[in-house]
Parts: structure tokens; sequence; C-alpha cells
């Protein structure tokens, strides 16, 4: 049957299909290393769980408001302000995941042909989604020597006539780069003087390390929270990647046709889920800490594996659960008589030879690079480092 172009245009996730890869050879037996994974391998917190069988046992079992119930909005309004940022709950969306708010964002925002800035590594469904809201992604490669983030002069030298909106996300999926405020400040004063609209991908705040603090881009000043949609969730925070539950805080228009565009489509996020989520934001935050101390733990033992291994080299990620190790000085050696000429060869070679799940740099717009994933556990890192460096000591 023919597919309409809108179809036929997607790519489908390349993360969640080596995921899908490496769970199937793990159910065949074989011991799978995976470094692939893109949620939080704990499980989420008991109250958490039991805020949602109350709510179950309660019958709470009905259509919501299709833009969430009342008490969450203002448990993420009250979540939202301490990282200093004021919104009413008829700013806020709820929706199936912060996946979800994204690509009803871009949906109410994008014409035909507008242009969006990504700055490259980006999250690979920025690219998707735009393109299905009919906007033309525009990357900018980033690398190393920025920390892998926009800066000024980048993000100017990207913008035409037609440019509507930057995406942003700090802490970075997949490179764990943290946008200071300073460097916020400076990219707002382009938003800002070239009337842009900025998506601030907010997912990874509560995971950061060495001492930083997150910054909204919407915290700066009344004329930048203007133009932004603030996205987050409880994915990623509260280990909850299979209820979702994300949101949108934007400005009122924005917000309204948001909820108009999901009342014709998926209506209000699961009744129980969104009562797990009210607990999870009010809740006690200790969990959350606990998790966040374990991710920089693991992160420094990746980060000072990955380094001793001759040939890689990586930057410090200061966010999320990823590392992003640069393996161009592995391209045009030689693996069991095949020359490695890109990130795809690498790890189709360290899956199938060493049984360990990485993604490709390219699946996020960048070479050469890959995407280890920390969110498992010490003992599997010991052994998937020990397998990286036998894979890069038998190169020729
Ligand atoms: C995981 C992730 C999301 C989506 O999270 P959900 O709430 O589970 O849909 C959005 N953005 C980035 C960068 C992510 O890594």
């Amino acid at each position: 049957m023919q597919l309409a172009q809108r179809a036929a245009g997607i790519s489908p996730s390349p993360t969640l299909a080596i995921d899908a890869q490496a769970k199937a050879m793990k159910a065949k037996g074989v011991k799978v290393i995976n470094f692939s994974a893109g949620e939080p391998d704990f499980g989420t917190p008991e109250h958490i769980k039991q805020a949602a069988i109350d709510a179950l046992a309660a019958g709470f079992t009905r259509y919501t408001p299709v833009a969430g119930i009342p008490e969450l909005r203002q448990a993420i309004c009250a979540s939202l302000a301490a990282r200093g940022v004021t919104y009413e709950p008829a700013d806020i969306v709820v929706s199936c995941g912060a996946k979800h708010s994204l690509y009803n964002a871009m949906q109410v925002l994008l014409n035909a042909g507008d242009e969006v800035i990504l700055s490259a590594p980006y999250w690979v469904s920025y690219y998707e989604q735009v393109k299905l809201a009919g906007g033309v992604p525009v990357v900018v490669t980033t690398g190393p020597d920025t920390g892998f983030k926009l800066t000024p002069g980048l993000l100017e030298a990207a913008i035409t006539p037609r440019t509507r909106l930057l995406i942003l996300n700090s802490p970075c999926n997949p490179t764990g780069a943290v946008y200071s405020r300073e460097e916020l400040a400076a990219l707002a004063e382009v938003i800002v003087a070239r009337d842009l609209i900025v998506i601030s991908d907010e997912i990874y705040a509560a995971l950061l390390y060495d001492g930083l603090t997150h910054t909204s881009i919407a915290s700066l000043a009344p004329e930048v929270k203007e133009r932004t949609i603030l996205i987050d969730g409880v994915s990623k925070t509260y280990a909850m990647t299979g209820w979702r539950i994300g949101y949108a805080a934007a400005p009122r228009p924005v917000a309204k046709a948001m909820t108009d565009l999901q009342s014709h489509s998926t209506s209000n996020p699961t009744s129980i889920a969104q009562k797990a989520a009210v607990a999870a934001l009010t809740g006690s935050q200790e969990a959350v800490e606990m998790m966040r101390r374990e991710f920089e733990q693991r992160r420094n033992r990746i980060l000072a594996g990955l380094r001793e291994l001759p040939g890689i080299e990586c930057n410090q990620p200061g966010g999320a659960f990823y590392v992003f190790p640069y393996i161009g000085k592995l391209f045009g050696r030689k693996f069991r008589g095949r020359v490695l000429g890109n990130s795809t060869d690498v790890a189709t070679a360290l899956l199938n030879e060493f049984q360990v799940a990485v993604v490709p740099g390219v699946a996020f717009g960048a070479e050469p690079y890959l995407r280890l994933s920390y969110a498992t556990s010490m003992d599997q890192i010991e052994a998937g480092l020990e397998r990286l460096r036998a894979f890069v000591t038998e190169l020729e």
C-alpha cells in the first residue's frame, strides 16, 4: 500500500533499534553489555508507585482535563518556581511524555519551510519531529572545542530570514554538555535580537555532576521567557520512562494551541500516571539524589576507563547519563581484516564480536563518536570497559 509522503520520510529511531537488537541478543542467552539504553536502570521509587495504586483503588480511571489534572499542573508550577521561572497552571500542558510535548510544540509552531536550528550532536527525535511538522532542520555542528555547545557566533551564522526556532537541550543527550548561565545569556541575546522562538528541552535538569547547577533559559528575562517553550517530564528524574508523563510550559496562546491539538489526538495522558507524577514532584526527593549520586560515580568510572584506552578521547560530561567519546583515531585501522571507516563500523563490530551495545555518533548527526549510556550497573561498566579494551588492542 502506498504510504503518505509524511510517513515515507520518517527514519526510525536508531537508538531504539540498537537497544532492541541488544535486548533480542540478551533474550537468546547472549551476555550483552548494554550501553545503548536511554533510560535509568533504577525502578520507580515506591511512594510514586503507591500513589498510582491508590489512584486505581480509588477509581481514578476516567478522562481528565486534556492538559492534565489541576493538581499536577500546580505541582509542575511549584517545581519550575524552584528553577526560577514563574508559570501558572494555565501555561502548562501535560502530555504522554516529553517527546509528545516536543511533538505538539513543533506541530503548533511550524509552517511549511520554516527553518529550525539544531545543534549537532542532537537528540534524534528533534530532527524527525521538525520534518513531520513541515519544518526544515538546519544542523549546526559543534565539537569538543566548544564543549559540544552552540555559541552566539555559530547561532548567528545559521540564521536566515526563514529561521523560526532554535532547539536547546541542556544537559544534553548525547554529549552530557551543560550550558552555564552566562552561555545561555549570550545565546538569549541573539534569540531576542533575531526574534526567534526557543524550545528548551530540560529533561535532564536534575542529573548534574561536579556541583553544576541548572539554568533554564526562560529564567533569564521576561523577553526570553515569552519566546521559550520549556519542556521537561518525570521520565529521567524519577525513573518513570514507562509512565509517559511529560510537560510543556509555554506562553498562554501556545499552551492553548498545544492543548487543542492534543484534544484531537491523545486527549489526556493516563489518569493514574498523572497521580503518580504528582507524588513524584511533591514527595521526598531523596531517591532522586540517590540516583544522581550513583550516576555521578558511574560517570567517573566509565570516563576514567575510556580515557585509558589507546586511541580514545573523551570530554567530561556535566550532566545526563551518557559519555560521548571521540573515536576518530580508530578510523582507517583494521579489525579482523576490515577497515573501520565510520562510527557504525565500530558499533557493529562491538555488538557482533564483543557483545557490547553502543550507539554510533552518526545517529546524532555527529562523526566520529560513540554514545555510551552509563545507566547500567557498575559491574556492567567494568565488564564493558574490559571488552572495549580487548577491541582496541586487537586493532591493526
Ligand atoms: C528521554 C528524552 C526525552 C523524552 O522523554 P519522555 O518524557 O520519556 O518522552 C526528551 N528529550 C531528551 C533529550 C531525552 O533524552
